[in-house]
Protein backbone atom coordinates (compact mmCIF):
# COMPACT_ATOMS: atom_id res chain seq x y z
CA UNK A 1 0.00 0.00 0.00
CA UNK A 2 1.65 3.36 -1.43
CA UNK A 3 0.00 5.16 1.76
CA UNK A 4 1.46 3.16 4.67
CA UNK A 5 4.84 3.71 2.81
CA UNK A 6 3.94 7.35 2.84
CA UNK A 7 3.03 7.37 6.63
CA UNK A 8 5.81 5.08 7.15
CA UNK A 9 8.45 7.60 5.92
CA UNK A 10 6.16 11.16 7.34
CA UNK A 11 7.05 9.03 10.94
CA UNK A 12 10.44 8.64 9.48
CA UNK A 13 10.73 12.28 8.77
CA UNK A 14 9.41 13.43 12.29
CA UNK A 15 11.92 11.41 14.28
CA UNK A 16 15.05 12.06 12.22
CA UNK A 17 16.68 15.33 12.52
CA UNK A 18 17.32 17.58 9.20
CA UNK A 19 21.20 16.68 9.81
CA UNK A 20 20.37 12.73 9.45
CA UNK A 21 17.83 13.45 6.85
CA UNK A 22 20.55 15.53 4.51
CA UNK A 23 23.24 13.07 5.37
CA UNK A 24 21.16 10.18 4.31
CA UNK A 25 20.04 11.80 1.03
CA UNK A 26 23.31 13.37 -0.12
CA UNK A 27 24.76 9.66 0.99
CA UNK A 28 22.14 7.87 -1.55
CA UNK A 29 23.30 10.71 -4.02
CA UNK A 30 26.75 9.49 -3.16
CA UNK A 31 26.22 5.94 -4.00
CA UNK A 32 24.24 6.39 -6.71
CA UNK A 33 26.09 8.60 -8.46
CA UNK A 34 29.45 6.97 -7.83
CA UNK A 35 27.94 3.32 -8.65
CA UNK A 36 26.56 5.13 -11.76
CA UNK A 37 30.24 6.24 -12.52
CA UNK A 38 31.59 3.07 -11.78
CA UNK A 39 29.01 1.12 -14.14
CA UNK A 40 30.10 2.91 -17.01
CA UNK A 41 33.42 2.63 -16.32
CA UNK A 42 33.64 -0.64 -15.80
CA UNK A 43 31.13 -1.42 -19.03
CA UNK A 44 33.41 0.52 -20.71
CA UNK A 45 36.62 -0.85 -19.10
CA UNK A 46 34.96 -4.46 -20.04
CA UNK A 47 34.28 -3.30 -23.17
CA UNK A 48 37.79 -2.82 -24.37
CA UNK A 49 39.29 -5.40 -22.13
CA UNK A 50 36.53 -7.52 -24.20
CA UNK A 51 37.81 -5.82 -27.37
CA UNK A 52 41.42 -6.61 -26.34
CA UNK A 53 41.05 -10.47 -25.54
CA UNK A 54 39.50 -10.94 -29.13
CA UNK A 55 42.57 -8.97 -30.61
CA UNK A 56 44.94 -11.32 -28.61
CA UNK A 57 43.14 -14.55 -29.54
CA UNK A 58 42.82 -13.44 -33.15
CA UNK A 59 46.67 -12.27 -32.99
CA UNK A 60 47.67 -16.24 -31.70
CA UNK A 61 45.22 -17.12 -35.20
CA UNK A 62 47.00 -15.02 -37.65
CA UNK A 63 50.05 -15.90 -36.74
CA UNK A 64 49.66 -19.30 -36.72
CA UNK A 65 47.96 -19.02 -40.14
CA UNK A 66 50.96 -16.95 -41.55
CA UNK A 67 53.40 -19.50 -40.06
CA UNK A 68 51.61 -22.22 -42.28
CA UNK A 69 50.94 -20.27 -44.99
CA UNK A 70 54.67 -19.62 -45.00
CA UNK A 71 55.65 -22.79 -44.10
CA UNK A 72 54.15 -24.82 -47.11
CA UNK A 73 55.33 -21.68 -49.25
CA UNK A 74 58.76 -22.71 -48.54
CA UNK A 75 58.03 -26.44 -49.65
CA UNK A 76 57.00 -25.17 -52.15
CA UNK A 77 59.56 -23.06 -53.62
CA UNK A 78 61.78 -26.00 -52.25
CA UNK A 79 60.61 -28.61 -54.34
CA UNK A 80 59.69 -26.22 -57.60
CA UNK A 81 63.31 -24.91 -57.27
CA UNK A 82 64.57 -28.66 -57.44
CA UNK A 83 62.68 -29.32 -60.40
CA UNK A 84 63.34 -26.07 -62.73
CA UNK A 85 66.87 -26.13 -61.25
CA UNK A 86 69.12 -25.85 -64.76
CA UNK A 87 71.96 -27.49 -63.57
CA UNK A 88 70.36 -30.86 -62.43
CA UNK A 89 67.99 -30.93 -66.12
CA UNK A 90 70.54 -33.71 -67.22
CA UNK A 91 70.16 -35.61 -63.69
CA UNK A 92 66.60 -36.60 -64.46
CA UNK A 93 67.74 -38.55 -66.91
CA UNK A 94 70.33 -40.28 -65.37
CA UNK A 95 70.62 -43.34 -63.25
CA UNK A 96 68.28 -43.27 -60.41
CA UNK A 97 71.25 -43.77 -57.80
CA UNK A 98 72.42 -40.06 -58.42
CA UNK A 99 68.78 -39.05 -58.36
CA UNK A 100 67.99 -40.89 -54.67
CA UNK A 101 71.26 -39.50 -53.44
CA UNK A 102 69.66 -35.23 -54.54
CA UNK A 103 66.14 -36.27 -52.90
CA UNK A 104 67.17 -37.98 -49.56
CA UNK A 105 69.65 -34.48 -49.88
CA UNK A 106 66.64 -32.40 -49.61
CA UNK A 107 64.89 -34.89 -47.20
CA UNK A 108 67.49 -34.71 -44.56
CA UNK A 109 67.44 -31.01 -44.80
CA UNK A 110 64.00 -31.13 -42.95
CA UNK A 111 62.49 -34.22 -40.74
CA UNK A 112 58.66 -33.37 -42.24
CA UNK A 113 59.35 -34.50 -46.10
CA UNK A 114 58.03 -37.77 -45.43
CA UNK A 115 58.93 -39.00 -48.81
CA UNK A 116 60.30 -37.33 -52.20
CA UNK A 117 60.04 -39.45 -55.21
CA UNK A 118 60.74 -39.04 -58.54
CA UNK A 119 58.22 -40.69 -61.36
CA UNK A 120 58.18 -40.80 -65.23
CA UNK A 121 54.97 -39.71 -67.33
CA UNK A 122 53.52 -43.15 -67.24
CA UNK A 123 53.70 -42.95 -63.57
CA UNK A 124 56.20 -45.57 -62.86
CA UNK A 125 58.47 -44.33 -59.76
CA UNK A 126 62.09 -43.96 -60.85
CA UNK A 127 63.61 -43.05 -57.94
CA UNK A 128 62.61 -41.93 -54.19
CA UNK A 129 63.85 -41.88 -50.83
CA UNK A 130 64.80 -44.69 -48.50
CA UNK A 131 64.19 -46.06 -52.45
CA UNK A 132 60.94 -46.67 -51.29
CA UNK A 133 58.19 -46.73 -54.33
CA UNK A 134 60.74 -47.94 -56.85
CA UNK A 135 58.73 -49.01 -59.82
CA UNK A 136 56.37 -48.82 -58.22
CA UNK A 137 53.50 -46.77 -60.28
CA UNK A 138 51.35 -43.58 -58.80
CA UNK A 139 49.48 -43.09 -61.89
CA UNK A 140 45.96 -43.40 -60.43
CA UNK A 141 47.35 -41.13 -57.40
CA UNK A 142 45.87 -36.98 -56.96
CA UNK A 143 48.95 -35.80 -57.12
CA UNK A 144 50.61 -37.42 -59.98
CA UNK A 145 48.02 -36.93 -61.65
CA UNK A 146 47.63 -32.82 -61.56
CA UNK A 147 51.21 -32.82 -61.24
CA UNK A 148 51.53 -33.61 -64.46
CA UNK A 149 50.31 -31.05 -65.64
CA UNK A 150 51.16 -28.42 -63.32
CA UNK A 151 52.64 -27.04 -59.96
CA UNK A 152 50.52 -28.92 -57.40
CA UNK A 153 49.97 -29.02 -54.05
CA UNK A 154 47.40 -31.58 -52.16
CA UNK A 155 45.57 -30.86 -49.29
CA UNK A 156 45.98 -33.24 -46.10
CA UNK A 157 45.12 -36.99 -46.91
CA UNK A 158 45.72 -40.60 -45.12
CA UNK A 159 49.35 -42.31 -46.81
CA UNK A 160 47.94 -44.10 -48.98
CA UNK A 161 50.88 -46.34 -51.02
CA UNK A 162 53.12 -45.76 -48.52
CA UNK A 163 50.76 -46.72 -45.53
CA UNK A 164 51.92 -50.04 -45.45
CA UNK A 165 56.18 -49.18 -45.61
CA UNK A 166 56.06 -46.36 -43.33
CA UNK A 167 53.28 -48.28 -40.80
CA UNK A 168 51.52 -45.66 -38.20
CA UNK A 169 53.30 -42.79 -36.26
CA UNK A 170 54.45 -43.05 -32.38
CA UNK A 171 51.02 -42.20 -31.27
CA UNK A 172 49.39 -44.39 -33.04
CA UNK A 173 47.65 -42.31 -36.14
CA UNK A 174 48.30 -43.05 -39.40
CA UNK A 175 50.47 -41.07 -41.75
CA UNK A 176 48.80 -38.28 -43.30
CA UNK A 177 50.66 -36.15 -45.94
CA UNK A 178 50.41 -32.76 -47.74
CA UNK A 179 51.94 -33.17 -51.23
CA UNK A 180 53.54 -31.03 -53.80
CA UNK A 181 54.12 -32.06 -57.04
CA UNK A 182 55.87 -30.54 -60.06
CA UNK A 183 56.63 -31.57 -63.55
CA UNK A 184 60.35 -31.72 -64.35
CA UNK A 185 60.84 -30.93 -67.75
CA UNK A 186 63.60 -31.18 -70.17
CA UNK A 187 65.85 -28.65 -71.98
CA UNK A 188 63.27 -28.92 -75.21
CA UNK A 189 60.70 -28.30 -72.78
CA UNK A 190 59.05 -31.47 -72.92
CA UNK A 191 57.73 -33.35 -69.58
CA UNK A 192 60.08 -36.32 -68.65
CA UNK A 193 58.56 -36.98 -65.44
CA UNK A 194 56.68 -35.40 -61.80
CA UNK A 195 58.39 -34.60 -59.12
CA UNK A 196 56.16 -34.94 -55.72
CA UNK A 197 56.75 -34.70 -51.91
CA UNK A 198 54.76 -36.08 -48.94
CA UNK A 199 55.15 -33.85 -45.93
CA UNK A 200 54.12 -35.41 -42.53
CA UNK A 201 51.35 -33.03 -41.47
CA UNK A 202 52.75 -33.88 -37.70
CA UNK A 203 54.64 -30.92 -38.89
CA UNK A 204 51.26 -28.57 -38.51
CA UNK A 205 51.43 -29.73 -34.51
CA UNK A 206 54.70 -28.62 -34.16
CA UNK A 207 54.20 -24.91 -35.98
CA UNK A 208 50.52 -24.70 -33.49
CA UNK A 209 53.02 -25.90 -29.99
CA UNK A 210 55.81 -22.55 -31.52
CA UNK A 211 52.76 -20.56 -31.56
CA UNK A 212 51.25 -21.30 -28.49
CA UNK A 213 54.71 -20.69 -26.66
CA UNK A 214 54.28 -17.51 -27.80
CA UNK A 215 50.72 -16.80 -26.10
CA UNK A 216 50.88 -15.97 -22.19
CA UNK A 217 48.52 -18.72 -21.24
CA UNK A 218 48.99 -21.45 -23.66
CA UNK A 219 47.30 -24.31 -21.63
CA UNK A 220 44.13 -22.51 -21.69
CA UNK A 221 44.78 -21.63 -25.66
CA UNK A 222 43.34 -23.69 -28.07
CA UNK A 223 44.71 -23.58 -31.81
CA UNK A 224 42.58 -25.75 -34.82
CA UNK A 225 43.28 -25.85 -38.31
CA UNK A 226 39.94 -26.96 -40.50
CA UNK A 227 40.16 -28.28 -44.29
CA UNK A 228 37.60 -25.22 -46.76
CA UNK A 229 34.45 -27.26 -45.95
CA UNK A 230 35.06 -26.69 -41.97
CA UNK A 231 36.54 -30.35 -40.90
CA UNK A 232 39.19 -31.06 -38.93
CA UNK A 233 42.71 -31.50 -39.70
CA UNK A 234 44.71 -30.52 -36.18
CA UNK A 235 42.57 -29.87 -33.35
CA UNK A 236 39.83 -32.26 -33.00
CA UNK A 237 39.41 -35.32 -34.16
CA UNK A 238 40.71 -35.70 -37.62
CA UNK A 239 37.75 -35.19 -39.80
CA UNK A 240 34.61 -34.42 -37.58
CA UNK A 241 33.18 -31.28 -37.80
CA UNK A 242 33.63 -28.95 -35.01
CA UNK A 243 31.30 -25.86 -36.15
CA UNK A 244 27.78 -25.62 -37.97
CA UNK A 245 27.92 -24.48 -41.72
CA UNK A 246 27.02 -21.31 -40.89
CA UNK A 247 29.96 -20.13 -39.45
CA UNK A 248 32.02 -21.89 -41.61
CA UNK A 249 30.49 -19.80 -43.94
CA UNK A 250 30.83 -16.56 -42.03
CA UNK A 251 34.21 -17.20 -41.65
CA UNK A 252 34.71 -18.01 -45.41
CA UNK A 253 33.45 -14.55 -46.36
CA UNK A 254 35.00 -12.46 -43.78
CA UNK A 255 38.67 -13.98 -43.93
CA UNK A 256 38.73 -13.71 -40.09
CA UNK A 257 35.84 -13.48 -37.27
CA UNK A 258 36.06 -13.43 -33.87
CA UNK A 259 32.78 -15.28 -32.67
CA UNK A 260 31.78 -16.95 -29.25
CA UNK A 261 30.59 -20.60 -29.02
CA UNK A 262 28.39 -21.66 -26.80
CA UNK A 263 27.58 -25.08 -27.84
CA UNK A 264 30.35 -27.07 -25.68
CA UNK A 265 30.64 -27.63 -21.77
CA UNK A 266 32.72 -24.50 -21.42
CA UNK A 267 31.61 -21.38 -23.43
CA UNK A 268 34.39 -19.86 -25.91
CA UNK A 269 35.39 -17.00 -27.26
CA UNK A 270 36.58 -18.34 -31.10
CA UNK A 271 39.02 -16.51 -33.68
CA UNK A 272 38.49 -17.59 -37.19
CA UNK A 273 41.67 -16.56 -39.80
CA UNK A 274 41.96 -18.51 -43.29
CA UNK A 275 45.18 -18.96 -44.79
CA UNK A 276 45.84 -17.05 -48.07
CA UNK A 277 48.60 -18.45 -49.34
CA UNK A 278 52.02 -16.39 -49.99
CA UNK A 279 53.29 -14.87 -53.00
CA UNK A 280 52.78 -17.66 -55.77
CA UNK A 281 51.81 -20.90 -53.16
CA UNK A 282 47.64 -20.21 -53.95
CA UNK A 283 46.80 -21.86 -50.17
CA UNK A 284 44.53 -24.29 -49.15
CA UNK A 285 42.48 -22.25 -47.90
CA UNK A 286 42.62 -23.59 -44.18
CA UNK A 287 40.76 -22.20 -41.08
CA UNK A 288 42.75 -22.01 -38.31
CA UNK A 289 40.45 -21.61 -35.15
CA UNK A 290 42.24 -20.02 -32.08
CA UNK A 291 40.36 -20.33 -28.68
CA UNK A 292 39.78 -19.55 -25.04
CA UNK A 293 36.96 -20.72 -22.53
CA UNK A 294 35.27 -17.28 -22.55
CA UNK A 295 35.56 -16.84 -18.69
CA UNK A 296 39.33 -16.57 -18.66
CA UNK A 297 39.27 -14.97 -21.91
CA UNK A 298 37.33 -12.29 -20.17
CA UNK A 299 38.74 -12.93 -16.59
CA UNK A 300 40.72 -9.65 -17.01
CA UNK A 301 37.95 -7.88 -18.07
CA UNK A 302 35.45 -8.95 -15.26
CA UNK A 303 38.18 -8.41 -12.76
CA UNK A 304 39.00 -4.42 -13.96
CA UNK A 305 35.17 -4.01 -13.94
CA UNK A 306 34.53 -5.70 -10.41
CA UNK A 307 37.58 -3.71 -9.86
CA UNK A 308 36.02 -0.05 -10.65
CA UNK A 309 32.72 -1.30 -9.28
CA UNK A 310 34.42 -1.85 -6.02
CA UNK A 311 36.89 1.34 -5.91
CA UNK A 312 33.37 3.05 -7.02
CA UNK A 313 31.56 1.73 -3.42
CA UNK A 314 34.28 2.74 -1.53
CA UNK A 315 34.00 6.44 -2.87
CA UNK A 316 30.45 6.06 -2.13
CA UNK A 317 31.21 5.27 1.20
CA UNK A 318 33.70 7.73 1.99
CA UNK A 319 31.72 10.35 0.46
CA UNK A 320 28.50 9.18 2.49
CA UNK A 321 30.15 9.15 5.82
CA UNK A 322 31.88 12.85 4.58
CA UNK A 323 28.45 13.65 3.82
CA UNK A 324 26.91 13.15 7.03
CA UNK A 325 29.69 14.84 8.82
CA UNK A 326 29.18 17.71 6.99
CA UNK A 327 25.24 17.72 7.00
CA UNK A 328 25.90 17.25 10.89
CA UNK A 329 28.06 20.23 10.79
CA UNK A 330 26.20 22.32 8.81
CA UNK A 331 22.73 21.33 11.01
CA UNK A 332 24.32 22.11 14.53
CA UNK A 333 23.60 25.94 14.65
CA UNK A 334 19.70 24.95 14.41
CA UNK A 335 19.93 21.98 17.05
CA UNK A 336 22.14 24.94 19.49
CA UNK A 337 19.08 27.37 18.72
CA UNK A 338 16.65 24.72 19.61
CA UNK A 339 18.12 24.36 22.40
CA UNK A 340 18.88 27.53 23.46
CA UNK A 341 15.20 28.35 23.28
CA UNK A 342 14.79 25.17 24.91
CA UNK A 343 16.22 26.70 27.93
CA UNK A 344 14.53 30.08 27.93
CA UNK A 345 11.75 30.38 31.02
CA UNK A 346 13.25 26.78 32.23
CA UNK A 347 16.82 27.85 33.17
CA UNK A 348 16.70 31.61 35.80
CA UNK A 349 19.47 33.54 33.93
CA UNK A 350 18.39 32.17 29.99
CA UNK A 351 16.20 35.02 28.88
CA UNK A 352 17.78 35.56 25.62
CA UNK A 353 19.40 33.04 22.61
CA UNK A 354 22.61 34.29 21.22
CA UNK A 355 23.30 35.30 17.99
CA UNK A 356 24.27 33.12 15.19
CA UNK A 357 25.93 34.01 11.64
CA UNK A 358 26.69 30.77 10.76
CA UNK A 359 24.55 31.24 7.49
CA UNK A 360 22.27 34.08 6.50
CA UNK A 361 19.03 31.90 6.89
CA UNK A 362 20.12 30.85 10.94
CA UNK A 363 20.97 34.15 10.78
CA UNK A 364 17.57 35.81 9.59
CA UNK A 365 16.25 33.00 11.96
CA UNK A 366 17.81 33.78 15.45
CA UNK A 367 16.98 37.38 14.74
CA UNK A 368 13.52 36.87 14.04
CA UNK A 369 13.31 34.58 17.08
CA UNK A 370 15.33 36.93 19.59
CA UNK A 371 12.85 39.81 18.32
CA UNK A 372 10.27 38.09 19.52
CA UNK A 373 11.25 37.03 22.39
CA UNK A 374 12.02 40.91 23.15
CA UNK A 375 8.01 41.74 22.04
CA UNK A 376 6.83 38.51 24.00
CA UNK A 377 9.31 40.22 27.46
CA UNK A 378 7.18 43.89 26.73
CA UNK A 379 3.93 42.22 26.87
CA UNK A 380 4.52 39.27 29.77
CA UNK A 381 5.84 42.23 31.69
CA UNK A 382 2.63 44.62 31.46
CA UNK A 383 0.43 41.18 31.96
CA UNK A 384 2.47 40.17 34.97
CA UNK A 385 1.83 43.74 36.90
CA UNK A 386 -2.03 43.51 35.91
CA UNK A 387 -1.56 40.28 37.52
CA UNK A 388 0.27 41.28 40.45
CA UNK A 389 -2.17 44.50 40.87
CA UNK A 390 -5.64 41.77 40.95
CA UNK A 391 -3.67 39.19 43.04
CA UNK A 392 -2.63 41.91 46.11
CA UNK A 393 -6.33 43.29 45.48
CA UNK A 394 -7.45 40.03 45.80
CA UNK A 395 -5.69 39.27 49.17
CA UNK A 396 -6.51 42.22 50.14
CA UNK A 397 -10.20 41.19 50.09
CA UNK A 398 -9.55 37.90 51.68
CA UNK A 399 -7.35 39.59 54.21
CA UNK A 400 -10.31 41.97 55.29
CA UNK A 401 -13.18 39.13 55.11
CA UNK A 402 -11.12 37.42 57.38
CA UNK A 403 -10.47 40.45 59.63
CA UNK A 404 -14.56 41.05 59.71
CA UNK A 405 -14.66 37.31 59.93
CA UNK A 406 -12.78 37.32 63.29
CA UNK A 407 -14.52 40.84 64.31
CA UNK A 408 -17.79 38.77 63.73
CA UNK A 409 -16.55 35.81 65.68
CA UNK A 410 -15.30 38.47 68.65
CA UNK A 411 -18.27 40.33 69.20
CA UNK A 412 -20.57 36.81 68.55
CA UNK A 413 -18.01 35.98 71.92
CA UNK A 414 -18.58 39.22 73.13
CA UNK A 415 -22.31 39.26 72.86
CA UNK A 416 -22.23 35.49 74.74
CA UNK A 417 -19.88 35.91 77.55
CA UNK A 418 -20.52 37.34 80.81
CA UNK A 419 -17.96 39.80 81.12
CA UNK A 420 -17.13 39.69 84.47
CA UNK A 421 -16.61 35.44 84.64
CA UNK A 422 -16.36 34.89 81.01
CA UNK A 423 -18.84 32.04 81.24
CA UNK A 424 -21.94 31.92 78.95
CA UNK A 425 -24.55 35.16 80.02
CA UNK A 426 -28.29 34.63 80.41
CA UNK A 427 -29.08 35.27 76.77
CA UNK A 428 -26.31 32.03 75.08
CA UNK A 429 -27.40 29.93 77.26
CA UNK A 430 -30.77 30.54 76.56
CA UNK A 431 -29.84 28.92 72.77
CA UNK A 432 -28.06 25.44 73.85
CA UNK A 433 -31.47 25.48 76.59
CA UNK A 434 -33.50 25.45 73.44
CA UNK A 435 -31.69 23.13 71.85
CA UNK A 436 -31.17 20.66 74.47
CA UNK A 437 -35.09 21.21 75.09
CA UNK A 438 -35.80 20.19 70.98
CA UNK A 439 -33.64 16.56 72.11
CA UNK A 440 -35.27 15.61 75.02
CA UNK A 441 -38.86 15.89 73.61
CA UNK A 442 -37.96 14.26 70.08
CA UNK A 443 -35.21 11.94 71.29
CA UNK A 444 -35.88 11.77 75.26
CA UNK A 445 -32.66 12.89 76.07
CA UNK A 446 -33.05 13.90 79.61
CA UNK A 447 -31.94 17.49 80.69
CA UNK A 448 -31.21 18.71 84.40
CA UNK A 449 -30.75 22.34 85.01
CA UNK A 450 -29.18 23.65 88.15
CA UNK A 451 -29.59 26.89 89.78
CA UNK A 452 -26.31 28.53 92.15
CA UNK A 453 -27.08 31.60 94.36
CA UNK A 454 -24.10 32.83 96.84
CA UNK A 455 -25.31 32.60 100.30
CA UNK A 456 -25.39 35.60 102.43
CA UNK A 457 -23.63 37.53 99.52
CA UNK A 458 -24.73 41.22 100.58
CA UNK A 459 -22.82 40.66 103.92
CA UNK A 460 -19.58 40.01 101.68
CA UNK A 461 -19.89 43.60 99.63
CA UNK A 462 -20.60 45.39 102.86
CA UNK A 463 -17.81 43.99 104.93
CA UNK A 464 -15.07 43.43 101.64
CA UNK A 465 -16.46 46.27 99.12
CA UNK A 466 -17.72 45.52 95.75
CA UNK A 467 -14.88 44.90 94.02
CA UNK A 468 -13.89 42.33 96.41
CA UNK A 469 -17.79 40.97 95.72
CA UNK A 470 -16.45 40.63 91.90
CA UNK A 471 -13.62 38.58 92.89
CA UNK A 472 -15.50 35.98 95.44
CA UNK A 473 -18.06 36.02 92.10
CA UNK A 474 -15.39 34.95 90.21
CA UNK A 475 -13.90 32.16 92.21
CA UNK A 476 -17.66 30.85 92.46
CA UNK A 477 -17.82 30.90 88.81
CA UNK A 478 -15.08 28.81 88.48
CA UNK A 479 -15.21 26.46 90.62
CA UNK A 480 -18.83 25.32 89.08
CA UNK A 481 -17.20 25.22 85.20
CA UNK A 482 -15.04 23.50 86.82
CA UNK A 483 -16.73 20.81 88.70
CA UNK A 484 -18.93 20.15 85.56
CA UNK A 485 -18.42 18.13 82.95
CA UNK A 486 -16.99 19.49 79.55
CA UNK A 487 -20.32 18.82 77.73
CA UNK A 488 -22.70 20.90 80.29
CA UNK A 489 -22.80 24.60 79.78
CA UNK A 490 -22.49 26.85 82.70
CA UNK A 491 -23.71 30.54 82.48
CA UNK A 492 -23.85 33.34 85.30
CA UNK A 493 -27.26 35.41 85.22
CA UNK A 494 -26.79 38.12 86.52
CA UNK A 495 -25.82 39.16 90.56
CA UNK A 496 -24.41 35.90 92.21
CA UNK A 497 -26.27 33.46 90.40
CA UNK A 498 -24.97 30.87 88.11
CA UNK A 499 -27.02 28.42 85.86
CA UNK A 500 -26.13 25.09 85.04
CA UNK A 501 -27.06 23.13 81.78
CA UNK A 502 -26.34 19.41 81.77
CA UNK A 503 -27.40 17.73 78.83
CA UNK A 504 -26.99 13.46 78.22
CA UNK A 505 -27.76 12.75 82.21
CA UNK A 506 -28.86 10.33 84.37
CA UNK A 507 -31.46 11.04 86.18
CA UNK A 508 -29.06 11.36 89.89
CA UNK A 509 -26.68 13.06 87.66
CA UNK A 510 -27.86 17.52 88.41
CA UNK A 511 -28.17 16.34 92.63
CA UNK A 512 -24.86 14.50 92.73
CA UNK A 513 -23.16 17.34 90.70
CA UNK A 514 -24.79 19.92 92.82
CA UNK A 515 -23.82 18.45 96.02
CA UNK A 516 -20.17 18.04 95.03
CA UNK A 517 -20.29 21.68 93.57
CA UNK A 518 -21.76 22.67 97.20
CA UNK A 519 -19.37 21.02 98.90
CA UNK A 520 -16.16 21.77 96.96
CA UNK A 521 -17.13 25.47 97.57
CA UNK A 522 -18.05 24.74 101.33
CA UNK A 523 -14.80 23.35 102.00
CA UNK A 524 -12.98 25.81 100.00
CA UNK A 525 -11.48 29.42 101.92
CA UNK A 526 -11.30 32.26 99.18
CA UNK A 527 -7.51 33.26 99.24
CA UNK A 528 -8.05 37.17 99.32
CA UNK A 529 -4.55 38.79 99.24
CA UNK A 530 -5.41 41.67 100.96
CA UNK A 531 -8.22 40.17 103.39
CA UNK A 532 -7.48 36.91 104.09
CA UNK A 533 -9.30 34.28 103.58
CA UNK A 534 -12.69 34.39 103.11
CA UNK A 535 -15.16 31.97 103.56
CA UNK A 536 -18.64 31.17 101.01
CA UNK A 537 -21.19 29.22 100.56
CA UNK A 538 -23.85 27.85 98.33
CA UNK A 539 -27.64 27.12 98.06
CA UNK A 540 -28.70 24.74 94.79
CA UNK A 541 -31.60 24.22 93.47
CA UNK A 542 -32.08 21.23 90.74
CA UNK A 543 -34.42 19.75 88.22
CA UNK A 544 -34.91 17.57 85.92
CA UNK A 545 -37.15 18.24 82.29
CA UNK A 546 -40.55 16.58 82.52
CA UNK A 547 -42.88 15.84 79.52
CA UNK A 548 -45.09 18.36 81.17
CA UNK A 549 -42.11 21.27 80.71
CA UNK A 550 -42.91 23.55 77.74
CA UNK A 551 -39.51 24.60 77.62
CA UNK A 552 -35.97 25.25 78.91
CA UNK A 553 -37.73 28.23 81.26
CA UNK A 554 -40.20 26.07 82.84
CA UNK A 555 -37.07 23.53 83.94
CA UNK A 556 -35.45 26.48 85.29
CA UNK A 557 -38.20 27.95 87.31
CA UNK A 558 -39.12 24.74 88.63
CA UNK A 559 -34.75 24.61 89.78
CA UNK A 560 -35.45 28.34 91.15
CA UNK A 561 -38.36 26.99 93.45
CA UNK A 562 -35.77 24.60 94.41
CA UNK A 563 -33.46 27.14 95.31
CA UNK A 564 -36.04 29.21 97.19
CA UNK A 565 -36.39 25.97 99.18
CA UNK A 566 -32.86 25.40 100.08
CA UNK A 567 -32.28 29.43 101.30
CA UNK A 568 -35.23 28.85 103.28
CA UNK A 569 -34.07 26.10 104.80
CA UNK A 570 -31.03 26.93 105.71
CA UNK A 571 -28.93 27.42 103.06
CA UNK A 572 -25.74 25.86 102.42
CA UNK A 573 -27.57 22.90 100.94
CA UNK A 574 -28.97 20.92 97.83
CA UNK A 575 -32.94 20.95 97.15
CA UNK A 576 -34.05 18.82 93.97
CA UNK A 577 -37.29 20.61 92.65
CA UNK A 578 -39.49 17.25 91.32
CA UNK A 579 -43.01 17.03 91.32
CA UNK A 580 -43.22 13.73 94.70
CA UNK A 581 -41.69 15.29 97.72
CA UNK A 582 -38.39 15.58 97.72
CA UNK A 583 -35.92 14.00 99.88
CA UNK A 584 -33.55 16.65 100.67
CA UNK A 585 -30.13 16.04 101.55
CA UNK A 586 -28.16 18.52 103.31
CA UNK A 587 -23.85 18.25 104.23
CA UNK A 588 -22.23 19.44 107.33
P1 LIG B 1 -29.34 35.32 100.45
O1 LIG B 1 -28.53 34.32 101.21
O2 LIG B 1 -30.75 35.32 100.77
O3 LIG B 1 -29.07 35.16 98.98
O4 LIG B 1 -28.74 36.67 100.89
P2 LIG B 1 -28.03 37.74 100.08
O5 LIG B 1 -27.33 38.68 100.84
O6 LIG B 1 -27.07 37.02 99.09
O7 LIG B 1 -29.20 38.32 99.27
P3 LIG B 1 -29.40 38.59 97.74
O8 LIG B 1 -29.04 37.38 97.00
O9 LIG B 1 -30.79 39.08 97.55
O10 LIG B 1 -28.40 39.75 97.44
C1 LIG B 1 -27.73 39.97 96.33
C2 LIG B 1 -26.80 41.10 96.45
O11 LIG B 1 -25.66 40.96 95.67
C3 LIG B 1 -27.45 42.36 96.03
C4 LIG B 1 -26.36 43.19 95.44
O12 LIG B 1 -25.88 44.26 96.25
C5 LIG B 1 -25.21 42.24 95.31
N1 LIG B 1 -24.78 42.27 93.96
C6 LIG B 1 -25.53 42.05 92.83
N2 LIG B 1 -24.77 42.07 91.73
C7 LIG B 1 -23.48 42.29 92.17
C8 LIG B 1 -22.24 42.41 91.51
O13 LIG B 1 -22.17 42.29 90.31
N3 LIG B 1 -21.14 42.62 92.29
C9 LIG B 1 -21.18 42.74 93.67
N4 LIG B 1 -20.11 42.92 94.36
N5 LIG B 1 -22.34 42.62 94.25
C10 LIG B 1 -23.47 42.42 93.56
MG1 LIG C 1 -27.45 35.43 97.64
MG1 LIG D 1 -29.04 36.44 94.90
Amino acid sequence: MPRTIVTKFLKLRDRTTLGQQVAVVTAILCLALALTVAATAAFVARQQATARAEAEIIGIASNMAERLDARMFERFREVRNLAELEPLRAVWDGDEATIRSILEQLQASLPEYAWIGFALPDGTVKAATGSMLEGVSVAERPWFMDGINGLTVKDVHDAKLLAELLGSQANGEPFRFVDVAVPVKNAAGATIGVLGAHMSWTWASVVRDTVLQTTDRALDTQIWVLRSDGTALLGPEYGSAPFGQSTIEAIAATGRLSFSDMAGAVDHLNAAVTTKGYLDYPGLGWTVVARRPLDLALAQANQLALAIVMIGIAFALAGAVIASLLARGLTRPLSELADGIDSIGRDPGATMIARDHSSRDVSQLTVAIRSLLRRLGVAETAQEAAQREAAASRQQLVERTERLGEDINALQILADTDPLTGLLNRRAFHVFGVDAMNYFKRHKRDVGVLVIDIDFFKRINDTYGHSVGDDVIRAVGGVVQAEARTIDKVARFGGEEFVVLMRETEKEGPAVLAERIRQTIAGKLVDHPEHGTIHVTVSIGAAMAVASDRDIEDVIERADRALYEAKATGRNRVVSGEAEPSQNRSAA
